[in-house]
């Protein structure tokens, strides 16, 4: 079975050396574990990273993380791919990119987009975060936000634009985090292509893990472009999602508290 936490998947070390192949047993599962490294270099960059997923048993779902699995320098040749077939695209979409000058690049132009920029919280590494023990003992509710949230939904692939915000109570065993890096925790876990409701239990994970307080109230309200581009056409159509554990479950007062403040920050 597939892991469910992805956080856990780690690579399968290349020195292992490879059982030998059992006659008649060529399921995935094993050709993956037969190859090497070696092997591997002769197959495009994407084929050589998923072994390496399958190999681990790892997930990699649109909103997973699989940095660890992809080698220095594999990026540049996951571009060059991903140009060749949006290039491909292009062609099945009948638009003549030879003497059509604002398409001549732009198959190259959106592997860069998806690769570097809006989809780089798949292939980049979880940001360096500080983290500082709670030495003055600080237990008042504290809220970041309103966080710019820019994502893209894993069903269409249409942005989505919004704010989140983060109520955090901690406690004297907390460790805490400079304000600027949940911003960046936020950008790294948004930067794939997502669906909102796991967009933000899986930022709720990850802050739980690294800051480990008490309580956790996350708030994300977006507009998605899959609504407004295309479909319903609803133009003032946003989602609002939360996700609250701890003393934000246990405590309706404190509950209130975060969404007061929360909605005089909007106002
Ligand atoms: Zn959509």
């Amino acid at each position: 079975m597939r892991s469910q936490h992805h956080l856990d998947c780690r690579p399968m070390p290349t020195s292992v050396t490879p059982p030998e192949p059992a006659s008649g047993d060529a399921s995935p599962r094993s050709l993956a574990l037969i190859r090497s490294e070696a092997d591997l270099a002769a197959l495009p960059a994407s084929e050589r990273i998923r072994y390496r997923l399958v190999g681990a048993d790892c997930r990699f779902h649109a909103n997973d993380n699989i940095s660890e699995f992809v080698h220095p320098g594999e990026t540049e040749e996951l571009k060059a791919e991903v140009a060749g077939h949006m290039q491909a695209v292009l062609r099945a979409l009948v638009i003549d990119t030879d003497s059509d000058h604002n398409t001549q690049e732009t198959a190259k132009r959106v592997a860069k987009m998806f690769i570097d920029e809006v989809f780089r919280g798949r292939y980049q590494p979880m940001p360096a975060v500080t983290e500082f023990p709670n030495v003055s003992r600080l237990n008042e509710l504290m809220i970041v936000g309103p966080i710019s949230v820019r994502s893209a939904c894993s069903h269409h692939m249409c942005p989505i634009l919004g704010r989140i915000w983060i109520g955090v109570l901690p406690n004297e065993h907390s460790n805490l985090i400079g304000l600027s890096k949940y911003s960046r925790i936020v950008d790294w876990i948004m930067t794939r292509p997502q669906i909102q409701e796991e967009a933000v239990t899986m930022l709720a994970n990850v802050l739980q893990e690294r800051v480990k307080p008490d309580g956790l109230a996350i708030v994300m309200e977006a507009d998605h472009f899959c609504m407004q581009w295309r479909g319903v056409k609803d133009l003032d159509s946003a989602m609002t999602n939360s996700v609250m554990r701890g003393a934000f479950l246990k405590d309706p007062h404190l509950r209130r508290e975060f969404l007061s403040l929360l909605s005089k920050k909007t106002a």
